[in-house]
């Protein structure tokens, strides 16, 4: 058997994968990018793909925002109808004076631009059509990897393993890695379609009641996602007319699109269980980005910019023991990823994990979803949140909580739109 050394290899091509191979070629590591899918036209089906604007700056970094702009990416802002009422989009703008926003871009056109930009960067060779046979193992650490595709089999040899192999990780499993995973009570039925009558022009709508949620997506190519996400005890009801219940729910929501002429432009999708998992993101020398490390409740959006933020987060990690001359695949510079990794993501992922259980909003969420539908500097801090710009700790600071319960005592009686803008956007 043929063996081949890189400096990496990076096993699954999709957003996590693409931007490891990429941002470590670019610091001049020659890498092996390895993705079992064959056609260049490939996607994942399973998303909605709403990218949060925490995303945007490792997007930007990549200059992937400017090639998925012109093959017709939404630039995105939300509006979240709560009990309470409206919270509008609120983001505010970066440092720079530039609006917060995230992207919306059908996966069909995302994953194959990511391919391309990937296998196109001096340094990375793209190996398709390849597939994982097993481990190489030395001295307890995981130093490579044996492929197979048809009759061809070929074994690579590394420093660094990275799995991006999504929520399934094969590679973990062959690492004999531990998965950990808690409950997920909802279902979801969507569809992306057309002619949906978009009347607040290319926000992103979502409704939240607490037990449930509904969504308008507006994408590239006059496409809007519509999506309901459902205690599972509805999915009965919904079984073998999926697109009925998923148009009758949307049109029952307060202030929601009707659908008249909407038509779904692909197949229905709907996914019964979907529990939340999580592994270690390094083990024996192997690191893990994107869903392979985390794969939590689709519900937040949260998946796609984890991957970009992941990746780059291991990709900086590895280019700072570069710069400092120290032996990069040294456990430190995979300790300290391991690190922000925890300090990025374990909050969210606890968040997530207790909504994912429950079927009813907590006193804290009726406290912080109300404030916002009165005050507009409540609603900014909300949205920060839900686009994942802010973690918990400042989202649930003393200080904020105080704003919250202060808003809510002095303006009993605020505007019954919330603070979304009464205009349509144009
Ligand atoms: C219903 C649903 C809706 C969602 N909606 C959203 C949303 O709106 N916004 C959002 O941010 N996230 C969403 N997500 C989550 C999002 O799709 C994922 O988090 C994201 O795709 C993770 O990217 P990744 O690169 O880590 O993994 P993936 O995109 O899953 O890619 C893994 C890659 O590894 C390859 N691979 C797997 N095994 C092997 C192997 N043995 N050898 C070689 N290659 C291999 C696969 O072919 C694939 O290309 C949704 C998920 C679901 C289920």
């Amino acid at each position: 058997m043929l063996t081949h050394e890189f400096d990496v290899v990076v096993v699954g091509g999709s957003l996590a994968g693409c931007t490891t191979a990429t941002l470590l070629a670019r610091k001049g590591l020659k890498v092996a990018l390895i993705e079992n899918r064959v056609q260049a036209s490939d996607y994942k089906h399973l998303c909605t793909h709403f990218i949060q604007a925490s995303a945007v700056p490792v997007m930007r970094r990549l200059g992937i925002d400017r090639l998925i702009e012109e093959a017709g990416a939404v630039r995105n802002s939300f509006e979240i109808h709560t009990p309470y009422g409206w919270v509008g989009d609120h983001l505010g703008s970066d440092q720079d004076g530039r609006p917060l926003h995230g992207y919306n871009i059908r996966r069909s056109k995302l994953d194959p631009i990511m391919r391309s930009m990937a296998s196109a960067t001096q340094g990375v060779t793209m190996m398709s059509g390849w597939s994982i046979q097993g481990l190489v193992e030395q001295e307890g650490r995981i130093a490579g990897v044996k492929l197979t595709s048809e009759d061809r089999q070929v074994t690579l040899r590394s420093p660094l393993l990275v799995a991006a192999d999504g929520r399934n990780s094969p590679l973990a499993t062959l690492a004999g890695i531990k998965t950990k995973s808690a409950p997920n009570r909802r279902f979801a039925i969507f569809a992306p379609m057309r002619h949906v009558d978009l009347r607040r022009g290319n926000t992103s709508q979502m409704w939240l009641t607490g037990s449930e949620t509904a969504y308008i997506f507006p994408n590239d190519d006059d496409v809007a996602v519509v999506a309901w996400i459902s205690p599972r005890e509805n999915l009965d009801a919904c079984r073998g007319r999926a697109l009925e219940a998923l148009i009758e729910r949307i049109r029952s929501l307060p202030d929601a699109q009707q659908l008249q002429n909407a038509e779904p432009i692909d197949q229905v999708l709907t996914v019964k269980d979907y529990p939340n998992l999580w592994r270690p993101p390094v083990v024996r020398g192997m690191a893990l980005v994107g869903d392979a490390a985390m794969s939590i409740d689709y519900m937040w959006g949260i998946g796609c910019g984890w991957a970009f933020q992941s990746a780059a987060l291991l990709s900086d990690n590895i280019g700072a023991a570069i710069a400092k001359q120290r032996d990069w695949v040294g456990d430190a510079a995979l300790r300290h990823y391991q690190r922000q990794h925890a300090k990025m993501f374990a909050g969210h992922r606890f968040l997530i994990n207790d909504f994912s259980n429950r079927l009813s909003l907590n006193a804290i969420e009726k406290l912080m979803f109300s404030a916002a539908t009165k005050d507009a500097r409540m609603a900014r801090h909300l949205s920060r949140f839900v686009a994942r710009i802010d973690g918990p700790m400042k989202f649930l600071a003393p200080a904020a909580l105080l704003q919250a319960v202060w808003t809510n005592l002095l303006r009993a009686n605020a505007s019954p739109h919330g603070t979304r803008s009464h205009t349509p956007p144009l």
